[in-house]
């Protein structure tokens, strides 16, 4: 009787652990992450992106991904692009005389193309306001906007400042004081990185790959700026930005990030491969 009971006991936490391993598994919620091309960045003059002659005389052909997550809360627009009026045959040369800028192909094209709908979207977030992570931000009005709220009251206080690619995100705005846990289940964070502009940010997204990825935004532009902590001549602070590096590496290396930047033509080729893992 007592080995009946005692194999009777094995069996019921046998079945408790596979129930146990059963509910783990349905709790891990799929996500997805796209990497889409926004258009392409000559720099005519990447002495810009030093506070000294590092680059003078130098130019540097930069990516411009945004990026579409897909949570089974809801889906997630991070950064948008350039303006869609740049998808011509001919680069746009603006007037500064330091960028040459194109884009590819529409919002609409690109997202039918992944199977997604500007409907689709719940969140839009930007990593900051420049006109390189805004082009198609108008689209998002039915989508509540993530923005620091430093960055959004830098927005609306002066008129003149006011980006227009981003005038319609307004009905809809979740204004934060630091990182932000989208979904609430720590999957995907937003990470206040301030420097580059007064509410610069940073996104984290566990896809449940062998390493979490993280954007790096504009934090840096491309790789010699990381290894040499370069700040662009245009960013909003020096120190701030300097802060926000070494904040960046402490948490990429606690989370044994995969990072990748934003404007680096590799790292645009490296995160497709790398997402398409799944
Ligand atoms: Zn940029």
């Amino acid at each position: 009787m007592k080995k009946i009971i005692f194999l009777f006991v094995i069996s019921i936490s046998i079945v408790g652990c596979q129930k146990a391993e059963k509910k783990e598994e349905v709790k891990k919620p799929e996500i997805k992450l796209f990497a889409l091309e926004g258009g392409s960045i000559l720099v005519k003059k990447l002495e810009v992106f030093s506070q000294d002659t590092t680059y003078t005389g130098q130019t540097k052909q930069f990516a411009n991904a945004y990026y579409v997550i897909s949570h089974p809360k809801g889906n997630l627009m991070w950064d948008a692009g350039l303006p869609e009026q740049l998808v011509v045959d001919e680069p746009f040369h603006e007037p500064s005389g330091v960028f040459a800028i194109k884009r590819p192909d529409s919002l609409v094209n690109q997202l039918a193309s992944i199977g997604f709908k500007i409907e689709d979207f719940k969140y839009i977030a930007l990593s900051h306001h420049h006109f390189d992570h805004t082009g198609h931000a108008n689209y998002f009005k039915d989508a509540t906007w993530l923005v620091q709220e430093n960055e959004y009251n830098f927005l609306a206080g002066d008129s003149t400042k006011v980006n227009p690619a981003i005038k319609n995100l307004t009905t809809k705005v979740k204004t934060l004081n630091g990182d932000h846990d989208v979904f609430g289940d720590g999957t995907v964070i937003i990470k206040s990185m301030p420097g580059h502009t007064i509410g610069h940010q940073v996104l984290y997204i566990d896809l449940g790959l062998e390493q979490p990825v993280l954007l790096a935004g504009d934090l840096y532009h491309f790789e010699e700026n990381r290894a040499t902590r370069g700040v662009p001549s245009f960013n909003y602070n020096v120190e701030q930005t300097l802060e926000s590096m070494d904040k960046f590496e402490a948490f990429a290396k606690e989370k044994n990030a995969n990072v990748f930047l934003q404007h680096s033509p590799a790292d645009f080729e490296r995160i497709k491969k790398y997402v398409n893992q799944k």
